[in-house]
């Protein structure tokens, strides 16, 4: 199994006493070497202008890329940009991309880009939320636009609603975006009646859900979803800042819940996309959970 990552997405600084840290990077990859030395590691290529040019406005290229900060610039209150910040971003995004076309290739089934930073709040014209460009957006419209797939589902299960993939394909009907989210809480969007062009799932979950809540409502409602649109591809906002130790949020998930989801997405995968599945990291703020987690996530998609 591929896992993609690059040494820029460490040098991404977002200043002293901030959540979305070069230490979150830093745990998981040791992490994950630890537990499977067996995993096939790759260096993430920057994404290109016409890759990020599919999803995003030229504006918010210029202000990622052009603006070449000497020190810290804030993009939004809680999005930062910082002199190796382009660069991360580039690669971030040039990770799902390659990710697409090893999976589509028929080179690996399946492919996790350990990268930061994440994505899913980037909108077509604004970075925000931790976010600079939509890193899964962008691999999505690489295995609609590159390789010709009509059917691409996008599965995010981060704690926060991923509000940026699902404005940029809410009008998409080859995309399929399925969402768990606590509610309220940041972005404060992603309530059930945005529904898109039938293609956008949403469940709110209050503050307090635990796993057996949280795996109802894939089981019931939202994995039933994903498999009617038969995807073609399987790509997975993977955030886990739904755990119990996260500080960012409010909800009781353990890493055993994450595992359980990963696996019902395999299944989901062998019986409708050869098995492939694209996951990209997101949230998740506890370096200790985060790490477990993402190792629990890596097990059940490498096998
Ligand atoms: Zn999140």
């Amino acid at each position: 199994m591929h896992v993609y990552t690059h040494a820029a997405c460490l040098a991404h600084d977002t200043g002293p006493d901030h959540a979305e840290r070069p230490a979150r990077l830093r745990t998981v990859l040791h992490a994950l070497e630890a537990a499977h030395p067996d995993l096939d590691w790759q260096q993430a290529p920057a994404a290109t202008r016409g890759q990020l040019l599919r999803v995003h406005d030229p504006r918010l290229l210029e202000a990622v890329l052009e603006t070449q900060p000497t020190a810290l610039h804030l993009l939004d209150p809680d999005t930062v940009l910082s002199p190796h910040s382009a660069e991360a971003a580039l690669r971030a995004a040039g990770a799902g991309v390659a990710a697409v076309d090893a999976v589509l290739s028929g080179r690996t089934r399946r492919a996790f880009c350990a990268v930061r930073p994440p994505g899913h709040h980037a909108t077509v014209s604004a970075a925000m939320g931790f976010c600079l460009f939509n890193n899964i957006a962008v691999a999505a419209r690489q295995a609609i636009d590159g390789h010709g797939l009509e059917r691409v589902a996008i599965v995010d299960f981060d704690v926060h609603h991923g509000n940026g993939t699902q404005a940029i394909f809410e009008r998409d009907a080859r995309v399929c975006f399925a969402s768990t989210h606590q509610w309220p809480l940041y972005p404060e969007s992603g309530a059930r009646n945005e529904t898109g062009c039938g293609n956008i799932f949403n469940v709110p979950l209050p503050k307090g859900t635990d796993g057996p809540v949280f795996r109802t409502a894939w089981r019931d409602e939202l994995l039933p979803a994903v498999e009617a649109f038969r995807p073609q591809l399987l790509l997975v906002s993977a955030g886990f800042d739904g755990h119990r130790l996260d500080p960012l949020a409010g909800w009781l998930l353990e890493a055993a819940d994450y595992a359980w989801l990963t696996g019902e997405l395999v299944a989901l995968a062998e019986r409708h996309a050869g098995g492939r599945i694209v996951s990209l990291l997101e949230g998740g703020y506890d370096l200790t959970a985060l790490a477990e987690c993402c190792v629990a996530h890596v097990d059940v998609l490498r096998m």
